[in-house]
């Protein structure tokens, strides 16, 4: 029977990323996927939020630019019906790279693939039992049925995931009897694009950009200046529990344009049809012994937009917690903080998805007063940049021990300039290894002793950084600061 350290279910994103991330670790996974390609339906148009400042600390982020589709979009997001506009603010809180999930897939997989991690496709996880010491998994494969024994699988099995069934773990949650369809296409000449992005529709009017409220639903359109491809979607109230496997049509587009607008929009061609229902689900624990969940098999949320920054960093923060206990280095109770952590990331995320079900959903005199109010607040800096933050994650503080840790402790490490002996650096570049770092930035040897018994697998670096935010900091894998030393402490 073949043996391995940890057996990841699922090669979507999450599990890719896992795999990714435990390889940096030195850690070697065996992903096991029960499709024998990669997907090709349409899923998610885009990634956004605090994954994509991780991708660049991990030196990732201008090959993740280069693969996208279009130029970057305006700094809009949209929000349970209206938009975050941050189109005046030169440093929005909240940035989007146009990458379709296929794509992102793709260079998840290329980067699995060249730190050699082991993905076998068409091979279908059918069962998993577990010890105090082991988990014994069922694979069904090309050759037929075989096991294999780890020491942790982790379900990165998607929505459905049947890991988290075999482990028991409860998932809570509605589903909104909601239908959101998302397309991408190009209009025909007889459509006209106003300048301001409204569209001339022959037969029927003028259709204005951002979105259109009937009573049948909600439509939008994202399009950019000059250019005929725009982005439409719709929301319509159906209870149909849809398969995201089964493709969806252009006629079904269509026609549901029709029930929302009444209206009959030509398309020339489309480019992405998708579609997706609101979900609010959530894992009750993220842990149960040896096994564990990430992505959508630990959380569903109710908006588009978010899914994957929340899973893809969970994949994150769960790797070099995995591989510091199958290294034996693991402080008690380490792999615990990975539910502590990351189940309160999902829940800040289910809250504001929530609060964007309340925005979209209702259609009464109420309902217009919630987005009206909601709209006016959001045209002051201030209120527009903290929404910003918490759909990006950016404002996640994790809980750190002791009774009273520094303000940093918990936090994404900012990326600081870095002056060395060796030249100019900066957090994000030290960061490209994923290993954790103590760095010093005000001379204090006393402090770096303290990291004398893990040199071998901390790395101590001594710098000098303008308006320096804390005399020591020591930031784990995942860029987040474990501890630090306050100025003159
Ligand atoms: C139409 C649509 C639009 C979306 N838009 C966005 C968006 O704009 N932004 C965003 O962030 N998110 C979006 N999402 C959500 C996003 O697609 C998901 O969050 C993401 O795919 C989850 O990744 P995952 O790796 O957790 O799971 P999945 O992508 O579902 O991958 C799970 C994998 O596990 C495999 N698997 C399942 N069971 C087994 C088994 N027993 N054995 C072996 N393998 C198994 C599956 O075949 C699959 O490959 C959208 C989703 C849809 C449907």
């Amino acid at each position: 029977m073949t043996r391995t350290d940890v057996i990841i279910v699922g090669a979507g994103p999450a599990g890719l990323m896992l795999a990714a991330e435990l390889r940096l670790a030195g850690v070697r996974p065996l992903v096991l996927e029960r499709k024998p390609q990669r997907r090709d339906i349409p899923k998610a148009g885009g990634l956004g939020g605090q994954i994509l400042e991780l991708l660049r600390y991990r030196g990732l982020l201008e090959r993740f630019e280069a693969a996208c589709t279009g130029p970057v979009p305006p700094p809009r997001f949209p929000f349970g019906g209206v938009h975050l506009d941050f189109t005046q603010l030169a440093d929005p809180p909240l940035h989007a790279l146009p990458l379709p999930q296929q794509q992102l897939e793709q260079l998840l997989d290329d980067r699995a693939g060249e730190l050699a991690a082991e993905i076998r496709r068409g091979h279908e996880v059918t069962g998993i039992s577990q010890d105090d010491t082991a988990v014994t998994v069922d694979v069904l494969g090309p050759d037929g049925p075989y096991q294999v024994v780890a020491r942790y699988v982790v379900g990165c099995d998607g929505a459905r995931s049947r890991v988290r069934d075999w482990a028991a773990i409860p998932f809570p949650g509605i589903t909104y009897p909601e239908v959101n369809r998302l397309a991408q296409v190009t209009l025909p000449d007889e459509v006209t694009v106003d300048g301001n992005g409204d569209l001339d529709v022959p037969g029927f009017g003028t259709i204005s950009a951002g979105f259109t409220r009937t009573d049948h639903g909600l439509f939008g359109i994202g399009s950019s200046p000059g250019s005929r491809a725009v982005s439409l979607y719709t929301i319509e109230d159906e209870s149909t529990e849809y398969d995201d496997d089964v493709p969806m049509t252009m006629p079904e587009l269509q026609d549901s344009i029709h029930r929302v607008l009444g209206a009959w929009l030509p398309v020339a061609e489309a480019t992405r049809l998708s579609r997706f229902t609101f979900k609010a689900c959530q894992a009750e624990r993220y842990r149960d012994g040896r096994i564990l969940l990430a992505g959508d098999a630990a959380h569903l949320f109710p908006a588009t937009g978010v899914a994957l920054n929340a899973g893809l960093l969970d994949a994150v923060n769960l790797a070099w917690k995995l591989a510091a206990d199958l290294h034996g280095r693991a402080p008690a109770g380490l792999l615990d903080t990975y539910h502590g952590e990351r189940h309160l990331a999902g829940a800040r995320t289910m809250l504001h998805t929530r609060a964007q079900v309340a925005l979209r959903r209702g259609h009464d005199p109420a309902a217009e007063a919630l987005r009206a109010v909601f709209t006016e607040l959001l045209t002051d800096e201030q209120p527009l940049r903290r929404m910003g933050a918490l759909v990006a994650g950016t404002d996640l503080r994790y809980p750190m021990p002791g009774t009273e840790p520094h303000p940093l402790a918990g936090t994404f490490a900012p990326d600081l300039t870095l002056h060395t002996d060796q030249g100019v650096t900066s957090v994000a570049e030290l960061s490209h290894a994923a290993r954790p770092v103590l760095l010093d930035l005000a001379g204090r040897p006393e402090l770096r002793e303290l990291a004398r018994e893990w040199h071998d697998r901390v790395d101590v670096r001594t710098a000098k950084t303008d308006e320096r935010p804390a005399d020591v900091l020591l930031i784990r894998p995942d860029a987040h600061i474990a501890w630090a030393a306050a100025v003159g402490e």
